[in-house]
């Protein structure tokens, strides 16, 4: 019978509404891994113990986990009863693995009424261990480490444990909507929100020409990686085309991409709405282009009355990059795309638009009759 430990990571931060966050994770759980039905979940003081029971896949339940925000490490384990003839039976019989050398116990004590503190524990097992295979004891670089968690609820022995997502578990922190292009960085973004607890849904827009095809499977496909770490998602593809061509006619080649960005928001934030979503996701990071420098950003991002959280905006492109790869994103954001925003633009776009300016050629056209017109074209997909 093998037993998993999950410890969840700032959960434990919490106090009052801590249980509030343990079941989010718990509820995660049962939806990552369809194969617990039927296993018994508990929450333990600080922990989650997933099983006793016979036959876990721990490699594929290991896959999930690892991607499942809110676990600080996960671990197999054999969980005992709190007596200590359990615990010496126990490692007297404990499957070892081959071709070690040095070893150490250690040993952790939430339960003060066991009859040995965690010091006496290392000695005793780190003895016990020491007659059956001879291994000396290393406690600085041992290739091996035998982990005795003493709880209220029961003995835990593990040797390794695997390093989870961090952060909290999806779903306590209510939802975003994601502004997704096809590139590296708004991926990443939503992705991180989902870290901090978040939900999102995403607006994707497009001026789909004649790799039409391409593009919109490149952002489903973007989608469905993403929709792993929050179960489902909703995608809302929304035409762009027939906006570009009449912003174009106003609005001079430089200032082209900040005047686009702002109608994104203007189009989405109905759409926020109807969704009761608290704000925007961007993937924007300062200076990364010239349409993200502070100057530009703050007159986009005032085209609308909602935040905008823009997770990236310190990173830079190499972390992001690297953590694109993490989640699984990054091959598909390569993939070579006509990007809408792309559409005529100067080689030297402006880097300080003013407000007053943009407002001022935004009046110069049927602005909001175009913006509802192209949300009532959105096509709505459910990934996941
Ligand atoms: P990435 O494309 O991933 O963001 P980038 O550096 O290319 O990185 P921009 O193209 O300048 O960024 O866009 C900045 C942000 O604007 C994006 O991160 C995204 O949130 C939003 N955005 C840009 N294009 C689109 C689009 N076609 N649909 C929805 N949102 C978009
Ligand atoms: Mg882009």
């Amino acid at each position: 019978m093998t037993s998993l430990i999950v410890h969840y990571d700032e959960i434990g931060t919490k106090s009052d509404n801590r249980p509030f966050f343990e079941k989010q994770l718990v509820r995660n759980i049962r939806r990552a891994c369809p194969a617990l039905q039927g296993v018994r979940i508990r929450r333990l003081y600080g922990r989650i113990q997933v099983g006793p029971a016979e036959g876990l896949d721990i490699e594929a339940l290991g896959a999930r986990l690892r991607d499942l925000p809110g676990i600080a490490w996960f671990s197999e384990v054999r969980a005992l009863p709190v007596d200590l003839e359990a615990l010496r039976s126990a490692v007297r019989d404990l499957p070892l693995p081959d071709g070690i050398r040095r070893f150490k116990v250690q040993t952790r004590r939430s339960n003060k009424n066991f009859p040995l503190d965690s010091v006496q524990i290392n000695r005793e097992i780190g003895r016990q261990m020491q007659e059956r295979t001879g291994w000396p004891v290393d406690l600085d670089s041992p290739e091996l480490t035998l982990h005795i968690d003493v709880t209220q609820q029961g003995i835990f022995l593990y040797f390794d444990r695997e390093r989870g997502l961090g952060g909290l578990p999806v779903g306590v922190s209510g939802k975003l909507v994601s502004l997704l292009s096809g590139g590296i960085d708004s991926p990443v973004a939503a992705f991180k929100m989902f870290r901090r607890g978040c939900r999102t849904l995403f607006v994707h827009f497009h001026n789909y020409g004649r790799d039409a095809q391409e593009v919109r499977q490149k952002v489903v496909r973007l989608v469905e990686v993403l929709a792993r770490y929050q179960f489902t998602a909703r995608l809302y593809l929304v035409p762009f085309s027939g906006l570009q061509q009449a912003l174009v006619t106003v609005v001079p080649p430089e200032a082209r991409m900040v005047a686009y960005r702002r109608v994104m928001l203007r189009i989405a934030e109905p759409i926020l709405e109807k969704e009761d979503a608290k704000g925007f996701v961007t993937g924007d990071s300062v200076g990364q282009v010239a349409s993200q420098t502070l100057d530009n950003l703050q007159v986009i991002y005032r085209a609308t009355r909602y935040p905008v959280f823009a997770p990236l905006i310190g990173e830079d492109k190499r972390t992001t990059t690297d953590l694109a790869r993490r989640i699984g994103t990054y091959d598909i954001s390569i993939l070579p795309y006509q990007d809408c925003c792309s559409f005529l633009l100067a080689r030297h776009p402006e880097t300080r638009w003013s407000l007053e300016e943009a407002e001022s050629y935004e009046r110069k056209f049927p602005l909001d009759r175009y913006c509802q017109e192209a949300r009532e074209s959105a096509e709505v997909l459910v990934v996941g």
